[in-house]
């Protein structure tokens, strides 16, 4: 493969990094890169260096970036408009929401929101008014069971079932009604749930935690005590649905269906952001008028480019090439010797303490591999599913190089 490793960082590129620290908020720990363009699996920076995207945006660039089929359907409806306000029907809304409740086979209905983060607070304001309206739970006392290793973002709200200190240092005080169980295990998991449990809120695979997977059989566990103790089973599939596992939805992969899944990232094409709940019926239906709403949720714009999305993943089998290409990943990173985990194109290494995870990713970028670091150890592997063989080949060997392993 004819890549060249890019040229040190440039005064260009650095004006950039200065102009960032003067005028935004510090809120990030950034590779020392200005990335400017995207063409499929490759980044391009201000000075037109050369990188394999090994994150494709956390998850959401599945497609590939600037994806033409996706790009015309959006400078289409952005011709015919784009927001025309939630208060009148709109055609391209409805057939969205058809077309997604129908590709997750939930007999129920969709609430299209922006961010994942916002969606899985509409999936908690969900469960907890169908624990009061039809479990009959006692006013205030809903309690939602988390994993001890959850990431769901970055608002109050999810904030507040967080277990990572970083993320809720000087935040509080915190959304009362979270209880926390280590992700995997079923008996904890029963010891926690009481009368007033509505909803177990779980990641099916988790990517931010460390890329962790939980033992087989765990999940047809959790519908079983679910549905014994009259709880709703709610899915953060955020990063991991539409092929990224290897399955269109990596509950698929155990054979249940989620009362509640929430799903975000990749349904956007990486080129809007959209999010949506969808949930049973029985639990979508305590929604009335006035109980939520949203000025850009399921705005034309989003919902044209979210069916794209959707009519892309049915025509094209991405679940089968993240999954073949994933499994050729996999075993090449296996024979660094190192902890590998993943399912498809969601991949984590992790690394001993002998390295650091995020000046691994530093050192990755000057070889032109563009990653980050989940947690402190892992470093994570999630490129667009039009990578090629050769670019992961490429990624292998400069990984090798980086962690001195010969
Ligand atoms: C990214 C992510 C979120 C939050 O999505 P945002 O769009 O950043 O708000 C929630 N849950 C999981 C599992 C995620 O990976």
């Amino acid at each position: 493969m004819e890549f060249r490793r890019p040229k040190p960082i440039s005064d260009r590129q650095k004006d950039v990094i200065a102009k960032t620290a003067q005028y935004s908020a510090h809120h990030y720990d950034s590779l020392p890169v200005v990335m400017h363009a995207g063409k499929g699996s490759k980044l391009y920076d201000l000075d037109g260096n050369e990188y394999i995207d090994m994150l494709a945006g956390y998850s959401v660039v599945n497609f590939g970036h600037g994806n033409s089929r996706l790009n015309e359907v959006m400078l289409r409806q952005m011709g015919k408009g784009t927001i025309f306000s939630n208060v009148a029907y709109n055609r391209t809304y409805a057939e969205f929401c058809e077309e997604l409740v129908s590709f997750t086979c939930i007999a129920g209905r969709a609430l299209i929101m922006n961010s994942g983060a916002e969606a899985v607070e509409k999936a908690i304001k969900l469960a907890r008014k169908w624990g009061y309206v039809r479990k009959g739970v006692e006013r205030d006392r809903a309690e939602i069971i988390v994993t001890n290793s959850n990431f769901h973002g970055r608002t109050m709200g999810v904030l507040s079932a967080s277990p990572v200190a970083k993320y809720r240092m000087g935040f509080g005080p915190f959304l009362p009604g979270f209880v926390q169980v280590p992700f995997g295990s079923t008996e904890h998991l029963k010891e926690a749930i009481t009368l007033n449990t509505v909803a177990f809120l779980v990641e099916p695979v988790q990517g931010e935690g460390g890329f962790m997977f939980p033992p087989a059989g765990y999940f047809q566990e959790v519908v079983k005590l679910c549905q014994a103790n009259d709880v709703l089973l709610i899915l953060d599939e955020i990063p991991t649905a539409f092929g990224r596992t290897g399955y269109n939805f990596p509950h698929e992969a155990d054979g249940i269906v989620p009362d509640v899944l929430i799903l975000g990232k990749a349904l956007g094409g990486g080129l809007v952001p959209v999010s949506a709940v969808v949930a049973k019926e029985e639990v979508i239906s305590v929604l009335g008028p006035g109980h939520d709403g949203s000025t850009f949720g399921g705005n034309p714009l989003a919902c044209a480019v979210g069916s794209a999305v959707l009519d892309l993943i049915q025509d094209n089998n991405w679940a089968e090439e993240a999954s073949e290409k994933g499994e050729y990943f996999l075993k090449k990173l296996e024979e660094l010797g190192m902890t590998v985990r993943g399912r498809g194109l969601f991949i984590g290494v992790e690394l001993t303490s002998a390295y650091d995870a995020h000046r691994v990713c530093v050192e990755l970028l000057a070889e032109g591999i563009f990653t980050i670091n989940a947690r402190r150890n892992v470093v994570r592997f999630t490129p667009p599913f039009v990578v090629s063989l050769e670019e992961i080949d490429y990624t292998v060997e400069a990984f090798r190089r980086v962690l001195r392993i010969t």
